[in-house]
């Protein structure tokens, strides 16, 4: 089946009770056992549950991979896959994480005895300097947050082939619609499903992807073990969102082409962080591995200080100001006292998050309601 098909029919068959044509939401914990051990292949609600289950085969099958597993939130999977490490083991990251995993990392992790090592991954060769025989795990985001960067996810898969390591990739600002880590060789295809995949600002949910036996036994053991797993009510809710996921990404980047052209042009702009211009760093590595560029735009204004951006962040009509993404509504953010906060100012502003910086996600909308609300914000400069 191609990705517009799937988004609608895989992992889900009509309810072979009532011929139901979606998932039913089965809102259970338990399931009744004929004789002890004897039942349907369901036992208790943490472990499997059907709508669940219906949606972890509908992500694996957009992720091109074998097994999905869904969790109560993108961090909640983040957390099951470096539970696959053991103290004194070590992890090369990248220096410009997402904010909650980067405070994960260094404020759980870390005091546990894991080893972090946040490089500039914008060359994938500069892992190899920090592979060490502890090392057990190379975690990547592309595109990154905010700024943008692409990470060669080939390039860091054949590192990791080499050394015997495990790739696993943050694929929450593409989109399965818009890259396949998996394809390109990752052992572990993670989403912050709250985003994109959702698509509707209304649940909180993870997933992680592979293809890997062993990999999905040993992550499945600590899904079920820790227990961070999601319910069926959010079940259904993302399965029915992701119906539509290849209309609103096509959307989101029509959308995002026409505003970060837009923005580039503007006398207040100084700096557009996008990955489809043709002379960004990276365009080449963008253009491989990813079939569009998505709506996610960060914006540096000019000669603005926190008094001026914070004004302007908050007169937006048709964007909200919000932290996250990925949903039909745009929104706006400040990454440096927002997603970003949990960063130490020195760190975030080596890593290009500066004081005068905003964080678009472009929804949905009519491209003319949003050109104008950015007109009028950036208007009052
Ligand atoms: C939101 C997000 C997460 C965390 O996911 P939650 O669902 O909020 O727990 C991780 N990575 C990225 C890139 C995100 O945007």
């Amino acid at each position: 089946m191609k990705f517009n098909t799937k988004v609608i029919h895989a992992g889900q068959h009509p309810d072979a009770g009532t011929g139901a044509i979606m998932t039913p939401i089965f809102q259970t914990s338990t399931y009744v056992q004929e004789s002890p051990g004897k039942h349907k292949g369901y036992a208790y609600a943490r472990g499997k549950n059907p709508t669940r289950q219906a949606l972890e085969q509908c992500i694996a099958s957009l992720e091109n991979t074998q097994y999905g597993l869904c969790f109560s939130s993108g961090m909640g999977a983040i957390d099951a896959v470096i539970k696959l490490l053991k103290p004194g083991e070590e992890v090369i990251t990248g220096s410009d994480l997402y904010g909650g995993t980067y405070r994960m990392f260094t404020k759980v992790f870390a005091p546990m005895g894991i080893r972090f090592h946040f490089i500039d991954l914008s060359d994938a060769s500069a892992i190899a300097a920090h592979i060490n025989a502890q090392t057990r795990l190379i975690w990547i985001e592309t595109p990154t947050n905010p700024t943008m960067q692409i990470v060669d996810i080939a390039a860091c898969a054949e590192l990791a082939r080499k050394h015997e390591l495990i790739l696993g990739v943050d694929n929450t600002f593409a989109s399965p619609y818009l890259q396949n880590p998996s394809d390109l060789g990752a052992d572990i295809v993670m989403h912050s499903v709250t985003k994109y995949l959702g698509g509707h600002s209304d649940v909180v949910m993870g997933a992680l992807c592979t293809n890997d036996t062993n990999l999905y036994e040993r992550l499945a053991f600590i899904h079920n073990s820790c227990g961070a797993t999601p319910g069926p009510m959010d079940s259904f809710l993302v399965l029915r969102g992701i119906k539509t996921l290849h209309l609103r990404m096509q959307r989101h980047c029509e959308n995002g082409e026409r505003i970060a052209r837009y923005l580039r042009q503007h006398a207040a702009i100084e700096k557009v962080y996008w990955p489809g211009f043709e002379d960004h760093p990276n365009h080449d590595i963008a253009c491989k591995q990813m079939r569009g560029f998505g709506g996610m735009i960060s914006i540096v204004l000019k000669n603005a200080d926190m008094e001026k951006t914070f004004r302007i962040a908050s007169s937006f009509h048709v964007f909200s100001l919000a932290e996250s993404l990925g949903g039909v509504e745009s929104l706006v953010n400040h990454p440096a006292t927002m997603t970003h906060a949990s960063i130490p100012a020195e760190e975030r502003i080596r890593a290009g998050v500066v004081d005068n910086m905003l964080r678009l996600s472009v929804g949905v909308e009519d491209i003319d309601d949003l050109l104008a609300d950015l007109e009028q914000a950036l208007g009052i400069y």
